[in-house]
């Protein structure tokens, strides 16, 4: 048997076992013995078959007296049935749908079993679904407690994952077939080699492979359970921190356009913006003019609050760059690419860079599918022109025009750089990987990389999922914006706020109402969410809260051309209270727009809750965001209060993770991370462990002419690993 081998070919399974397979991810016998226990079931005292009670767990020592395999009468579901004795008495077992436990259990077997006890009409004591397990002796004559420490029941039993078709019983047997083996074949599990290398494992104590596994699917204390969990989740830091590295060493390997040291220019250019740049912001742009000076291709992540003001230090690396002249000084300008989620947010880039870029005379391309511009016009030198998609292109194409702003419209294959020395991507998890490295490659050239994201996430897991990338934070607001004033609100305190609402509308301020659901819950359908919809919120607003006012929908099922007209209500004040998901658009920006209100807000992460209430620091009126909530324990309050504290998005994100656990980040399984490699995301030192050592080894191989030529184990690992996405 081979880790490679397919489970289903190794062992017999029928139809609807290899659909549960398929469901469960399992293809190979590595997929099944990585498949760890998601829990460990309960310990239940061993109990003399006379003293079982039912209604409660139990251990049961005995032999098998008889056992068969059944088929229920109606349904034709397969049921394993054994007679099981000790020196008490007897008791039946039953499995259903687990018909290899007949097959794999003979009359004579010593057997501990562990389960439910059950009792059937008649009165007689079952167990139902036990877990089973062959034993060397039972000790006859003893009585339970007294004596059942010479018993070695001090097993936790595993709990898998499991599917309609595959029990997690079966799982745990077929796993302690690979690790026992098979007589007269080569025996898989002593053959094992652990990938990770031997240092590595010794300097932070991980147990080996083969004890790892035993330790996690069989473990006979809590302690070992957990050691193994460590170090798999270590593993699968590891793996991703070393496939970042060498994607970091690959990228060195390129070269990129030197943009030149042009410091008092670009001083005089950061002096024109109508405000002063914050130290987080000039930070920022140090680093990323220190960064592209050298050919090495830049790859850095700017991390910073919806309103920390990404985009000014973005124009500043722009401004660099079109102050750069490629070396033949024949073709043009040096060219930047810059992507953004959506059009209504292209449209706002290029308007602001027009305003940044005027004085300069450079020349700035929007491209949308709804239509290209140009600036500036060549009869209106202040003015943008409407342009052809094929006249754009032409330019982009013979390095006329140096700006390039637009939605991954821009990674078309259609649109070619003439110098593309820049590539910028606004909330990159927009983007999948293989899209960034299609426009990276465009032009045969490696332009430098600056990715932006608002999107709050712990340390831990950016040094992980961005592993390949240098991460600069904002972390400072704009001086002079008043912080939003943000209330936790219940149920009976809803009135005060909005008249507030109201207030600040006859003011002239408009407000959102986020609701965590479209439409209402089919009311026949069983656990359907008691929360707000859209739909029925906005009509309740209008007739019973807010008839004088005009009330606006918007939610991601509309289509594209629908929602960008209630935006463009929105924006242009038409519409007053705009109530929408959780998904509007990330990055609108309606300044005017100062008030949100959050439903149903105990559903949300406060990483989340903060991202949201980001849409109302726009500008310079005093901003509100009302945190509703149907919940009314302290707990929940608590929790919803770090709101009020918090500095920053990054801040409260790690509160997530350590208060609700890793489960609750949003978009947790966007990351491409298991569950447990999410545990090791808690911890700091583990995954800066994993990342200096990956870093260390590859920086080490990559000096070779064959890198991890002496590891070939972890080379095949990482070959075979399925792909990861982050995206
Ligand atoms: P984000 O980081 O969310 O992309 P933006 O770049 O859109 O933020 O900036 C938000 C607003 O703040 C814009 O209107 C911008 O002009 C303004 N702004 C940016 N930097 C500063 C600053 N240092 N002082 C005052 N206002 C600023
Ligand atoms: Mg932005």
């Amino acid at each position: 048997m081979k880790l490679t081998d397919k489970v289903t070919e190794k062992f017999r399974t029928a139809e609807s076992q290899r659909k549960a397979l398929e469901r469960l991810k399992i293809e190979t016998i590595e997929d099944l013995l990585y498949h760890f226990p998601t829990r460990y079931g309960e310990k239940f005292d061993v109990v003399k078959i006379k003293n079982l009670v039912p209604k409660t767990g139990a251990t049961v020592y005995g032999k098998i007296q008889k056992i068969d395999l059944k088929k229920t009468y109606h349904s034709k579901v397969a049921i394993s049935e054994a007679i099981i004795e000790d020196d008490t008495g007897k008791i039946k077992a039953i499995w259903f749908n687990q018909p290899y436990i007949a097959k794999m259990f003979s009359p004579e077997d010593l057997v501990c079993v562990t389960g439910e006890i059950g009792e059937t009409k008649s009165g007689n004591i079952t167990i139902n679904n036990p877990k089973i397990e062959k034993v060397d002796s039972i000790q006859v004559g003893s009585s339970d407690s007294l004596f059942s420490s010479e018993i070695d029941d001090d097993f936790l039993s595993p709990v898998y994952k499991e599917s309609k078709g595959i029990s997690s019983n079966w799982i745990y047997h077929t796993i302690q077939k690979i690790i026992k083996g098979s007589s007269g074949e080569e025996n898989l599990f002593e053959n094992l080699k652990d990938p990770i290398p031997e240092e590595i494992l010794e300097k932070y104590h991980l147990p080996h492979l083969k004890t790892a596994l035993i330790w996690i699917h069989s473990p006979r204390k809590e302690r070992d359970a957990l050691s193994a969990r460590k170090r798999f989740a270590f593993e699968e830091i590891f793996y991703i921190q070393l496939k970042k590295q060498i994607q970091r060493q690959q990228a060195k390997k390129l070269d990129s356009y030197i943009i030149s040291d042009a410091k008092e220019s670009i001083n005089d250019f950061i002096g024109r913006f109508p405000f002063q740049l914050t130290d987080s912001q000039q930070e920022a742009v140090d680093a990323i003019l220190k960064d592209i000076q050298t050919p090495e291709p830049m790859s850095r992540l700017l991390e910073g609050d919806v309103g920390s003001g990404k985009t000014a230090v973005a124009a500043s690396a722009v401004y660099a760059v079109t102050k750069t002249n490629p070396k033949d000084h024949k073709h043009g300008k040096l060219q930047t690419a810059y992507m953004v989620p959506t059009e209504i947010l292209a449209k706002q880039h290029f308007e602001n860079f027009v305003k940044y870029f005027e004085y300069t005379g450079v020349q700035i391309g929007l491209m949308t599918s709804s239509g290209c511009y140009k600036f500036p016009s060549k009869v209106s030198p202040t003015e943008a022109t409407k342009i052809s998609r094929a006249q754009l292109l032409k330019w982009i194409e013979d390095g006329q025009i140096p700006i390039l702003i637009g939605t991954h419209s821009l990674i078309q294959k259609t649109v070619k750089f003439k110098n593309l020395a820049l590539v910028i991507i606004d909330e990159q998890h927009r983007f999948g990987t293989e899209q960034r490295k299609k426009l990276a490659k465009k032009d045969n050239f490696a332009p430098h990389l600056l990715s932006m994201t608002a999107t709050p996430i712990p340390r831990t897991l950016a040094l992980t999922i961005y592993g390949d990338l240098d991460l600069t934070l904002i972390d400072q607001m704009p001086l002079g914006r008043k912080p939003v004033i943000t209330d936790i609100v219940l149920k009976n305190e809803r009135e005060k706020t909005y008249d507030n609402i109201r207030k600040e509308i006859n003011n002239g301020r408009q407000a959102y109402v986020i609701c965590p659901r479209i439409d209402e819950p089919d009311p026949d359908k069983q656990n359907t969410l008691n929360v707000k919809s859209v739909k029925t919120e906005a009509k309740y607003l209008q007739e019973k809260i807010f008839p004088e006012f005009k009330i606006g929908i918007i939610h991601g099922k509309m289509k594209p051309t629908e929602k960008d007209s209630v935006m463009k209500e929105f924006e242009d004040g038409k519409i007053d209270i705009l109530v929408s998901t959780s998904v509007i658009e990330v990055g609108v920006n309606v300044p005017n727009a100062t008030m949100i209100i959050i439903e149903g807000a105990e559903r949300f992460g406060l990483a989340q809750l903060h991202q949201l209430r980001g849409r109302v620091i726009r500008s310079n009126h005093q901003a509100y965001c009302y945190i509703f909530t149907e919940s009314n324990t302290q707990k929940t309050i608590d929790r919803l209060l770090a709101l009020k504290t918090s500095k920053n998005g990054f801040e409260l994100s790690e509160h997530d993770l350590q208060l609700r656990g890793s489960g609750e980040l949003s978009g947790n399984k966007q990351w491409g991370i298991s569950d447990l490699g999410m545990e090791a995301i808690k911890n700091i030192k583990m995954v800066e462990a994993a990342r200096d050592e990956a870093g260390k080894l590859i920086k080490k191989e990559f000096k070779k002419k064959k890198p991890l030529d002496k590891y070939p184990t972890l080379q095949n690992k990482l070959k075979n690993k399925r792909e990861i996405h982050f995206e």
